[in-house]
């Protein structure tokens, strides 16, 4: 029977989720919904010295910002709950003690001296098969000695008792069958009595068994553990149920050689983070995609394609469009560069494909902060209509867009002493007088009875255009002047005609 689609994203809330993060939560997500399948959102929280404050409801803010729905977590519930691992202590104990009398696992007394001893003693010291017979544990301890150092309340660690020489086998959907050989594993702690709580390899397998978990998707720096979960769900004896690994090729540096750090973003200025995160111990600020005017979907789809491609030359593709094409066959083995500039690239084709009435009311809150207000809906919308095709961010319309909002207050010296002649005030009265007889000032009729007035004066095209423009927009550039005058009332066209004649030399 055809197991139903299960995955997990299983985050530590142990400080702002990361990018990888994100791409790995949205590749699974991508994945169950591509497959009728449940997406669960699982808090590991059981590493208590690393929690950190607020760092769980950011990774439910980030997500829901980033539209990556949870069909089961700690908000949404579920049937298999508590979705988070500090809730979960009772299964977890139970688990241990299931290992421990089937033999599978073993009691460790050993203090960090003991441990440390062993390590200067002998060199690359591992505790596994060929160590595990000199040191203090309930394999080399008397059974009542045992007890009586429990009883006592002595601290001890419980270890997965691995067997030597056995090659493990993990299936991998992106990398194929990887083999590696057990010695090479060491007896991995999977419960501490100190704090009464697991590691993350044990309450991570027994989770994804008891929430049946068909795949897990995560990133590449959890290949190495998957040998270990291999043999855990054997020794629990659950082979049959065991998921389907995927392991995500790393995001690497823009430059392409190693891994992407946060000090990569911090040097060439791009966030490493979904939203801006405020470190509640530092109070250091950290920048958001959110926060620096990304609009989701562009984040999305920007990150879909950082490891896996749709087997064409489609580049834009909104959620369901990935759903619909996203498999693993072509996810790539190999670390996905970091192209930040590709980011903004999608972002920028996200915003000419919005409607203007949805970039302008983005923008409404930033013109607020500038003190632009008075303008009709219709008039933003109208406005950044015109001068979308030129941002990347909503915020490049401050400076795209400005002239819309506020007359010039200086005029770009380079484009005055190339444009502004001698005879350009005169020729400007004039061209206030055209325009005051323009009933019609719709931009090609407009148009048409300014260049006509050129022509049969003789002026110099250019160089009477330009002065316009430079006159209203405060610089040579911009969209065609005759929408800009088409837009903006005839008086405030003249009131600037006025004003650069009085300022300008
Ligand atoms: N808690 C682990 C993390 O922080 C989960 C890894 C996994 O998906 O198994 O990424």
């Amino acid at each position: 029977m055809e197991r139903k689609v299960r995955v997990r994203f299983a985050p530590s809330p142990t400080g702002p989720l990361h990018i990888g993060g994100v791409r790995t939560a949205l590749y699974n997500y991508l994945f169950a919904k591509a497959n009728g399948g449940d997406m669960i959102l699982r808090i590991e929280d059981t590493d208590s010295r690393r929690f950190v404050p607020g760092a769980e409801e950011y990774i439910n803010e980030a997500l829901s910002w980033l539209g990556i729905g949870i069909d089961e977590g700690v908000r949404e519930g579920g049937a298999y709950g508590p979705y988070k691992q500090s809730e979960r202590r009772d299964i977890y104990r139970e688990h241990v003690k299931q290992l421990l009398d089937a033999g599978k696992a073993y009691i460790a007394f050993d203090t960090p001296e003991e441990l440390d001893a062993a390590r200067a003693e002998t060199p690359n010291f591992q505790y596994d098969a060929s160590t595990r017979g000199r040191m203090r544990n309930s394999l080399t301890l008397p059974a009542d000695e045992v007890k009586r150092l429990i009883d006592e309340g002595t601290q001890y660690v419980v270890r997965f008792k691995i067997e030597p020489d056995r090659d493990v086998k993990v299936n991998d959907l992106i990398r194929g069958e990887v083999v590696i050989n057990s010695n090479i594993l060491d007896d991995k702690v999977l419960y501490k009595s100190a704090d009464d709580l697991p590691t993350y390899h044990l309450a991570n397998i027994v989770d994804d068994h008891l929430m049946e978990v068909s795949h897990v998707i995560r990133g590449e720096e959890w290949l190495p553990s998957a040998p270990l979960h291999v043999l855990l769900y054997e020794a629990f004896g659950w082979t049959d149920t065991m998921p389907a690994f995927v392991h995500l090729p790393l995001l690497l540096k823009p430059q392409g050689n190693g891994k992407l750090s946060k000090r990569d973003g911090d040097k060439l200025g791009f966030p490493v983070f979904p939203l801006e995160w405020h470190d509640p111990e530092s109070g250091a600020i950290s920048a958001g995609y959110r926060e620096q005017g990304y609009l989701p979907e562009a984040v999305v789809n920007f990150l879909a394609l950082l490891g896996w491609n749709p087997g064409d030359n489609t580049e834009l593709m909104t959620m369901d469009e990935l759903i619909k094409k996203f498999s693993f066959e072509h996810c790539s083995k190999s670390g996905a560069k970091f192209d930040y500039k590709k980011g903004a690239w999608f972002n920028h084709e996200y915003l000419i494909n919005k409607p203007d009435a949805e970039v302008a009311a983005l923008f409404k809150p930033l013109m607020e902060k500038k003190g632009w207000t008075g303008f009709s809906d219709e008039y933003i919308t109208r406005a950044v209509g015109m001068v979308k095709g030129r941002i990347d961010f909503v915020s490049d319309l401050l400076e795209q867009a400005d002239f819309f909002f506020q007359a010039p207050t200086e005029y770009a010296e380079k484009d005055v002493k190339k444009r502004w002649k001698e005879d350009t005030p005169r020729i400007m009265e004039e061209l206030i007088g055209v325009l005051e007889s323009i009933d019609d000032m719709t931009s090609a009729n407009a148009e048409k009875i300014v260049l006509d007035w050129i022509a049969q004066n003789g002026y110099h095209l250019g160089n009477v255009m330009n002065a316009f423009r430079l006159a209203v927009v405060g610089s040579c550039r911009g969209p065609h002047m005759f929408d800009i005058t088409e837009l903006m009332p005839k008086s405030e066209v003249i009131a600037r005609i006025r004003r650069a004649i009085a300022t300008l030399p």
